[in-house]
């Protein structure tokens, strides 16, 4: 008997993982993968006849630079669960689109080195979670290096993120002396077996029931007296697991393991499948009124919340990030924007690990990439009757500004349709000043200007430059008063202009300018993000 639509999606645990670089977010994104049977053998990529690619070897320069420039997601099934894995890019210059992929996902996975504990770009990532109250389960990883005590490591968490630990799993001890961890909840002691020359180990951990005083015969004495030392300690000063505050993203479950060692990864999944919520319901307008999408509701509807160029790098043709928030989606569907336009979808993609499939069938919870000419912009929404507008995808306002140029003037008209084309993905921001020809571009790091030059060299066929602007701050402006606005506009013709869709923006030499210019107008406000309405 066929699932229907509501069994499928409660069986879906979508996710993206934060951490800070070096952390071991792809080592664990590999055995993750492992552990689904999505490929073979950590880094090697299973045959699935000729869709095969290898996706991180699209573009130069991210070989060359050994980063992954763009988000991707990643499929695979776990103990009867479908996962659907988020991958952020680690590079802090493109936070942006990490932000963008996280309202996608219905939960986070925290990624902390066992020695380093929080780091800056993991703090950074969090702070955007609890702005959208998604849930997080942490993987203290490397245990199988000297770490930090592990009762410090939750004090951590919980003193810079203000945030309730709850260890499901408690390790004997770290390093070489590293022998494993203790299930909390049934008291079973998972052993972590060394093997030397084995890089990856697959199956499950060997398993020792009984109360701890059963496992004095198998570890060693300091390493058993620190473990009951320290679960006695998390008993009497940390609260219990409570699935409701972890949901409501107050409280983080804890699992330590070692993803380089396979150890603790399906405890991972196995924690995200128990505990993660389902796809959470979405927060929409539906003809003018504010709605809650709930995953149960049978009309397909979804978010753009990634755009990707030259996948392949023989066709122009680009693919939409959808994130599917209802309904059972069907290959050859129409679905409609809320702007009118209408795509008949009929090659879906689905990624499972390195692949690409065509999705017969899609639900709440998964991501489909929806090939198309451009027709759609990150923050489209698509139903099937074009009624639903999902919120909560927000541009940022970039941190650096830079004029572009290209060497042959004659090129000026094809530069400003490739910079256009490049910001409709989403990664960088065309702001048009009024006065002038001048194409500002707006990116949140060095690095997108270095790989915007590649691009517009390997698609466009056209050399640019970015030059110093005569702008540091770009700023969106917005009134309850129309004419304020307009007033403002025309007195402010040298430092204003407008960005892709049109929207007004207020280009300053730098933030005391934006400061004085909100003083002066306290009629019109001068924002840092745009959310798509
Ligand atoms: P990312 O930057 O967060 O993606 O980190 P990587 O997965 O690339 O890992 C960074 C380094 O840490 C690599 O050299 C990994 O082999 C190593 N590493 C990752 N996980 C573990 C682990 O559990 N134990 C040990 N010993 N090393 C690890």
């Amino acid at each position: 008997m066929p699932m229907s639509h509501i069994t499928e999606a409660a069986r879906r645990r979508t996710f993206a993982i934060i951490s800070h670089p070096d952390a071991g977010k792809t080592t664990l994104t590999e055995n993750l993968l492992l552990a689904g049977g999505a490929i073979r053998a950590a880094g090697e990529v299973a045959a699935r006849g000729e869709a095969r690619r290898t996706k991180s070897d699209w573009m130069k320069i991210e070989r060359d630079r050994g980063i992954s420039v763009s988000a991707s997601v990643m499929t695979f099934e776990f103990d009867g669960f479908m996962f659907n894995l988020l991958d952020t890019p680690g590079h802090e210059d493109f936070s942006e689109d990490t932000y963008r992929t996280l309202t996608a996902a219905d939960c986070a996975v925290m990624v902390l080195d066992a020695a380093k504990g929080i780091e800056p770009q993991t703090l950074k990532l969090f702070e955007v979670c609890r702005m959208r109250d998604i849930p997080i389960v942490t993987f203290i990883n490397k245990m199988d290096r000297e770490a930090l005590e592990p009762i410090a490591l939750l004090d951590e968490v919980q003193d810079k993120l203000q945030l309730d630990t709850a260890p499901l799993y408690w390790p004997a001890a770290s390093g070489q002396r590293f022998a494993g961890m203790l299930d909390l909840a049934r008291n079973q002691f998972l052993q972590f077996e060394r093997r030397p020359g084995e890089p990856a180990r697959i199956g499950p951990a060997t398993e020792i029931s009984g109360e701890p005083e059963s496992l004095k015969a198998n570890l060693d004495p300091y390493v058993f007296a620190e473990m009951v030392e320290g679960i006695e300690m998390a008993r009497s000063l940390l609260p219990e697991f409570d699935p409701e505050a972890f949901r409501a993203g107050n409280m983080t479950p804890v699992v330590f393991g070692s993803a380089l060692r396979y150890f603790g990864v399906a405890e991972l999944l196995r924690t995200l499948h128990s505990y993660a919520p389902a796809p959470r319901a979405q927060k929409a307008v539906k003809k003018g009124a504010e709605v809650m999408i709930s995953r149960d509701d049978p009309s397909v509807s979804g978010f753009v919340f990634k755009i990707q160029a030259n996948m392949d790098p023989n066709h122009r043709d680009r693919v939409a990030f959808l994130r599917l928030c209802s309904g059972e989606f069907r290959r050859g569907m129409r679905l409609k924007t809320t702007g009118g336009k209408q795509l008949n979808i009929h090659n879906p993609l689905m990624f499972m690990a390195q692949d690409r499939e065509i999705a017969e069938t899609a639900y709440a919870g998964d991501v489909i990439g929806v090939p198309n000419h451009g027709q759609l912009r990150v923050g489209d929404s698509l139903s099937e009757n074009g009624d639903i507008q999902f919120g909560g995808i927000p541009n940022f306002a970039p941190e650096l500004l830079r004029r572009a140029r290209v060497k042959d003037p004659m090129k000026a008209k094809h530069l400003r349709k490739a910079l256009e084309s490049l910001a409709e993905e989403g990664v960088t921001q065309l702001f048009l000043p009024a006065i002038g020809s001048d194409m500002i571009v707006g990116a949140v790091g060095q690095l997108q200007f270095e790989v915007m030059i590649e691009r517009m060299t390997a698609e466009y066929n056209l050399e640019v430059m970015f030059e110093q602007a005569p702008y540091n701050v770009a700023r969106w402006m917005a009134s309850d008063d129309p004419k304020k606005l307009e007033e403002f506009l025309e007195r402010n013709k040298s430092a204003t202009g407008t960005d892709l869709d049109g929207a007004p923006v207020y280009l300053a030499k730098n933030a005391w300018d934006v400061g004085y210019a909100q003083e002066k107008n306290p009629g019109i406000r001068f924002t840092a993000t745009k959310e798509r309405a």
